[in-house]
């Protein structure tokens, strides 16, 4: 079974090779049909497979929607000349009505470009093209980096599609119990989030206290749904204050370390 595997991602990664762009889903296709001519079972490895679908469909979507809305700005743009040209009063009111349609798709289309979107928080893109420059903090604030403990066991226990649930849940909780102009969350990777409060938009006082109080009540609810009559779960954090000029790398490793020893004393 490890060699046929190993063939066929060797045969996909030989396809993929040819390709210009690749998307997660194409390797997931490519490799499917080199299991299926080689008479392989997948059966484990589809879930993540699907999952890799998703990311494709989502990604296409917006490249589709951004191709249309560029397509759409041309031929406005190219009216509008010759409206101007023409001093066309009526015809430059019928683009203005058409550009400000499009800012509202452009406007759309830049949040889900931002966005994680099984959870809704910022996603990674976010975080390095908006609120980094170079890698580099802009400002001042603090940062909390959460990893869910024993996430595996829900996933294992109880489904993926639960532990998706769970994943909503927690970004849910952490906007409710954290709404403030202040503070952003993303989902970094998996089952990691950061949550970043920053120093200059408006004062949450103890960034500290909030995230320890935070723990503590998620740690105290039950969870219930039709078919789980209890479910429980917790995370570990990590918090550490950045500077301006700060690179992200280095903080990330302190912050990360102390999200361990967190992890450690809540074992
Ligand atoms: P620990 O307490 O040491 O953090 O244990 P853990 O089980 O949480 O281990 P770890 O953080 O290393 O594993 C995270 C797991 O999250 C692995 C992966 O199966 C799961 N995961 C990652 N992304 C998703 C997702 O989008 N949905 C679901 N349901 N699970 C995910
Ligand atoms: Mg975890």
């Amino acid at each position: 079974m490890i060699n046929k595997l190993k063939e066929i991602t060797y045969l996909t990664i030989k396809d993929l090779k040819k390709q210009s762009i690749i998307l997660p889903g194409k390797y997931s296709d490519i490799f499917e049909n080199y299991a299926k001519e080689l008479e392989v079972n997948l059966d484990d490895e589809k879930v993540i497979l699907k999952d890799l679908q998703k990311d494709t469909e989502y990604v296409d979507k917006i490249v589709r929607k951004t191709n249309d809305n560029l397509t759409a700005l041309k031929a406005s743009t190219s009216n509008a000349r010759k409206a101007i040209q023409n001093k066309d009063e009526e015809s430059l009111n019928n683009i203005n009505n058409e550009l400000e349609e499009m800012q509202k798709q452009i406007n759309t289309l830049q949040k889900e470009l931002f966005s994680d979107p099984l959870t809704g928080a910022y996603n990674r893109k976010w975080f390095s093209d908006y609120y980094l420059k170079d890698d580099l903090f802009v400002n001042d604030g603090f940062i909390v980096f959460i990893d869910l403990d024993k996430f595996k066991f829900i996933n294992d226990n109880y489904g993926h599609i639960v532990g998706d649930q769970i994943l909503k849940y927690l970004v849910n909780f952490l906007q409710k119990e954290l709404d403030n102009p202040a503070v952003d969350i993303l989902r970094y990777a998996g089952d990691e989030f950061i949550v970043l409060f920053n120093k200059n938009k408006s004062s949450i006082l103890n960034p500290d206290k909030k995230m320890k109080e935070t723990q503590d009540k998620l740690s105290k609810l039950v969870l219930t749904s039709s078919k789980i009559k209890k479910l429980k779960f917790t995370f570990s954090y990590g918090i550490t204050p950045f500077k301006k000029e700060d690179n992200i790398e280095d903080i990330l490793v302190i912050v990360d370390k102390l999200m361990y020893k967190n992890k450690e004393e809540n074992r």
